[in-house]
């Protein structure tokens, strides 16, 4: 079976500016990719619909809600934290993103295809319920993780979140909710400089300190993930795909290489194989240098598609 390929022109058109490292570009390079290594084949391309207000508001208040959807530019652009604009483009843009993660979940879970990957940007996992932060407007993983629990009754979803910086929106929108488990490494001390003190037994942070390489980050991934995953026993898994602790991209100081992408994304097939009939749904967030980004989702991807081994 393919696995589903979602995106949307849309998600070209938000621009936070020239030298500004998230991107419409960021996107291109991994289309890019995609068809040199020709994986096209074996995607089938879905366009990411609008989400609806209902949808966001499982996760979001809906005043930041409505905050963001009645931009229209009008008043100039606007940073809503020092790396964040709001621009004219951008609630159409992070409409289609978030919209991506409800269509992925739904190709899923009614069984049209078992994997799902959503070439989107603006990215979410910073999203807090009530704050844009970290480039990220709506948690676009999160808003798919309440539909798959909200839609179709799931009880138990795991998030996968290898991105170099802590998804803190994730964590905070999901903090006292047993439903969803969190596994998550990133550089640590780092941008958003959260998550290290998290104790609770649904959310797995590993902080790595900086110049990590990409075996230790799979030794964190065996010895801290993977047990609580076989204890949680999820029936479905997000991947909150980030690419910028990759050892090229200059946003970060972990070393990882592509191939330490396949093998986390390995790891996760193997969880989902064993308890959610192979479902996954994959969303991107981070990554920042081209070259590396596009190699490195290409490897993600012919691993999900079982090309690998
Ligand atoms: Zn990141």
């Amino acid at each position: 079976m393919p696995i589903a390929y979602l995106h949307h022109p849309d998600c070209l058109l938000h621009n936070m500016g020239t030298g500004h490292p998230e991107r419409a570009s960021r996107i291109n390079a991994i289309e890019d990719q995609m068809k040199a290594s020709q994986l096209m084949e074996f995607a089938r391309y879905y366009e990411a619909p609008l989400a609806t207000r209902q949808q966001l508001a499982r996760v979001h208040d809906v005043k930041y809600i409505d905050n963001i959807l009645t931009f229209n530019g009008e008043q100039g652009d606007t940073y809503l934290d020092p790396d964040t604009m709001l621009m004219a483009k951008t609630p159409q843009a992070a409409l289609r993103a978030a919209g991506a993660a409800i269509h992925a979940t739904d190709l899923v879970l009614t069984k049209k295809h078992d994997v799902a990957f959503c070439n989107i940007r603006p990215p979410g996992h910073h999203a807090l319920r009530d704050q844009a932060m970290g480039f990220c407007f709506f948690n676009n993983v999160a808003v798919g993780v309440a539909h798959a629990i909200e839609e179709y009754g799931l009880s138990r979803v795991a998030i996968l979140d290898f991105d170099v910086h802590h998804g803190n929106g994730t964590e905070a929108i999901f903090t006292d909710e047993p439903r969803v488990m969190l596994c998550s490494t990133f550089q640590h001390p780092f941008y958003p400089c959260s998550g290290a003190d998290t104790v609770s037994d649904h959310i797995i942070n590993v902080p790595l300190l900086a110049g990590t390489s990409g075996e230790k980050f799979r030794e964190a991934v065996t010895t801290y993930w993977l047990p609580a995953l076989d204890k949680f026993a999820p029936q479905m898994i997000f991947i909150s795909a980030g690419f910028d602790a990759h050892k090229d991209d200059g946003m970060s100081l972990l070393r990882l290489r592509d191939e330490d992408y396949a093998w986390v994304t390995q790891e996760a097939l193997a969880v989902a194989d064993k308890y959610a009939e192979g479902r996954i749904v994959s969303t991107l967030e981070g990554g920042y240098k081209l070259h590396a980004l596009g190699r490195s989702v290409a490897a993600h991807l012919k691993v999900l598609m079982r090309m690998d081994g």
